[in-house]
């Protein structure tokens, strides 16, 4: 038998956990990151971890809606394209100007958009509709009460929550907590990812490879896949398959990680799954077999920093002394408290299995990290444009292109979970449950779309 494929539900080994039931204890495991406060300009595709309410209505003041003049209504009542009504012009409002100005009857007052609305005035008729005069205004069409007129509160109340915590934030949300008057905010800082492969076989990609050896892809996949979910991410150097090694390193990367993830060496059992070998005797870890293809061996737990290393002085993650820190890395947590416990994934090394499990796991739990609930990928329904299968008694996530325009999904030849080529194709993962085993061409498949 070899490694990762072939097992069924109820194998020798035991049953499998179902892709629910091990993300559901992932889930369980994780503590959002404490919150800290931080200024506008870097909490876009952060976590706000506060409702932000309006300080006060919006808009606060009555103002223009348009560029024009502002009038009563009545003295404008007769006006046609025929018989225009001319007014004198009294005074020019600015948008800023914060002026108490009061509209005469049988009078107007040039007004541009936003600028304050002054007493008296009634509607405001858009400078289209006039000659533009600045000292008498010549007006062609009558206007109604409120026209062009933008009314204090009738954008939000004073007190009305307009973001709420658990929002991630896009730019309109950043508009709008900037509109609401909030210099800063409280957000759940960036997770820091640590990213470790391991495996005798690998070498830096950009480098030469003799026969036996291949590139490491899945590091490199992993840390850009943990930025794409909000984190900041450290990659780090390859480590050989040597179990002495891959304990130490884990620990020595504990300071200035909220969630590691490695790869490989995590199969079935051989001598060179020295992840496993290293990591089981924590017994903080659950080694377990998921029911799903790809990614079989999944491993997760918590790792603690080693009692004997942990700094008296609070430390700053290493390699960002507190000069070097940019925003982006400010908004990253603080390093973890002495004894902390550390999320950890540990991801079979098939690329294949890797990238999806990452999705399928680790991905949700990032963002529990970040107080957020939306990172499972995007579920949608699409129709299949040629036939495929699956093995019985587990889920499998297979590479497809997605056409969303047409509502079709095409399964890509080249399923295995070394090639790596169909995964630079796929757009989306067509899930085929547990208990189906085939599924034909014009069948309707849950799609999972690939961010
Ligand atoms: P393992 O889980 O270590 O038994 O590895 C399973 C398969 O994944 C082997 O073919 C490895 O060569 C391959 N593999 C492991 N780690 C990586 C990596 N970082 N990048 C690309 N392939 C890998
Ligand atoms: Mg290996």
């Amino acid at each position: 038998m070899t490694h990762g494929h072939g097992h069924g539900r109820g194998h020798a080994d035991g049953p499998l956990t179902s892709v629910e039931e091990h993300l559901a204890e992932i889930l369980g495991t994780i503590t959002p990151l404490e919150p800290a406060e931080l200024g506008l300009g870097d909490v876009h595709g952060l976590v706000l971890a506060e409702d932000v309410a309006a300080a006060s209505a919006l808009p606060s003041f009555d103002n223009s809606g348009m560029d024009g003049y502002a009038v009563r209504v009545e003295d404008v009542a007769a006006a046609t394209e025929e018989n225009p009504v001319t007014l004198p012009v009294t005074a020019e409002i600015a948008a800023g100007d914060t002026g108490a100005y009061a509209l005469q009857p049988g009078t107007s007052i040039k007004i541009m958009t936003g600028a304050m609305l002054p007493r008296g005035a009634e509607a405001v008729v858009p400078v289209e509709w006039t000659d533009g005069g600045g000292v008498r205004v010549t007006i062609r069409a009558k206007a109604r009460h409120g026209d062009a007129v933008r009314l204090a509160g009738e954008d939000a109340r004073a007190g009305e929550v307009l973001v709420t915590a658990g929002t991630l934030l896009r730019p309109m949300h950043v508009a709008v907590i900037a509109a609401a008057g909030r210099g800063s905010v409280l957000v759940r800082p960036r997770p820091r990812v640590v990213v470790l492969s391991t495996g005798n076989e690998l070498a830096e990609p950009g480098s030469p490879v003799v026969p036996g050896r291949i590139w490491d892809s899945n590091s490199f996949m992993l840390a850009a896949a943990a930025r794409e979910a909000g984190c900041l991410a450290y990659r780090q150097a390859i480590l050989p398959d040597h179990p002495d090694e891959v304990l130490p390193a884990i620990e020595d990367q504990l300071l200035r990680a909220d969630l590691m993830i490695t790869t490989g060496g995590v199969s079935m059992g051989g001598e060179h799954d020295v992840v496993k070998a290293a990591l089981q005797r924590l017994g903080t870890i659950t080694f377990r077999k998921v029911a799903m293809q790809p990614g079989m061996p999944q491993g997760f737990g918590t790792i603690a920093l080693p009692a004997a290393e942990v700094p008296e002085e609070p430390r700053s993650r290493p390699g960002l002394s507190l000069r070097r820190r940019d925003a982006y890395a400010q908004a990253a947590a603080p390093a973890p408290a002495p004894g902390e416990r550390v999320p950890i994934f540990t991801l079979p090394g098939n690329p294949v299995s890797a990238f999806v499990s990452f999705q399928i796991f680790a991905r949700p739990a990032l963002g529990a990290l970040q107080g957020y609930g939306g990172l499972g990928l995007e579920k949608i329904r699409a129709e299949l444009t040629g036939p495929l299968r699956s093995p019985p008694g587990r889920c499998s996530f297979l590479r497809g292109v997605l056409d969303r325009g047409r509502g079709t999904v095409e399964p890509l030849t080249g399923q295995g979970s070394h090639q790596v080529a169909t995964l630079g194709r796929a757009n989306a993962l067509i899930v085929v449950p547990e208990r189906v085993a085939q599924l034909a061409k014009g069948d309707m498949a849950e799609v999972l779309v690939l961010p």
